[in-house]
């Protein structure tokens, strides 16, 4: 059992939604357990010309390796709409695993912490809700201190949806 840190995205149809519809089915994932959601926060694409976001960051705990797990989360993108036209197009759902547990992975298909949560505001701060004060990333990197230099300008926080 690993606890595992997913960031969530959406700037198409109804972005809200396709949170709350990918919470529901991290929930069902098998050997998984949603342990926390942390609230929602909207912010502008880091492209312009693009829909406003919203991210959100759930936690689980999950006996799921590493690779069935990123399948799992490309099925639920697929199944919500996700289209792959371009890179960082827009997208009903993106599912992006940001910490397993204290594993570094390095795969082709798998690079594990994600490799700019520690620059993304919309990754960091919802990420805080749920993790410890002292967190320490498996890098050695303290979330307080990737906080500290990532401005929460530009995120809006919304109510608890
Ligand atoms: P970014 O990675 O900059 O957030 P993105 O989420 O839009 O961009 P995608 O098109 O969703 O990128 O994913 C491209 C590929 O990244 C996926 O097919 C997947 O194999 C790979 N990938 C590598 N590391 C991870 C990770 N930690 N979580 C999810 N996908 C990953
Ligand atoms: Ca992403
Ligand atoms: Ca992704």
């Amino acid at each position: 059992m690993e606890r595992i840190y997913i960031g969530m995205g959406s700037n198409l149809a109804a972005p809200d939604r396709q949170l709350r519809c990918a919470i529901e089915a991290l929930a069902h994932l098998p050997g998984t357990r949603v342990a926390g959601v942390s609230a929602f926060y909207q912010s502008d694409s880091l492209l312009t010309g693009q829909p406003r976001y919203t991210n959100a960051v759930a936690a689980l705990d999950s006996s799921l390796a590493p690779l069935e797990l990123l399948d799992a989360l490309q099925a639920i993108e697929n199944d919500q709409g996700r289209e792959r036209l371009e890179r960082w197009g827009p997208r009903t759902l993106d599912l992006d695993i940001l910490l397993f547990g204290d594993q570094l992975i390095d795969e082709p298909r798998l690079k594990v912490p994600h490799y700019q949560m520690h620059l993304r505001a919309f990754v960091l701060y919802p990420l805080a809700e749920l993790a410890p004060a002292d967190f320490l990333l498996p890098d050695g990197q303290h979330l307080s201190d990737l906080l500290a230099a990532c401005p929460f300008a530009g995120l809006e926080r919304l109510a608890i949806a």
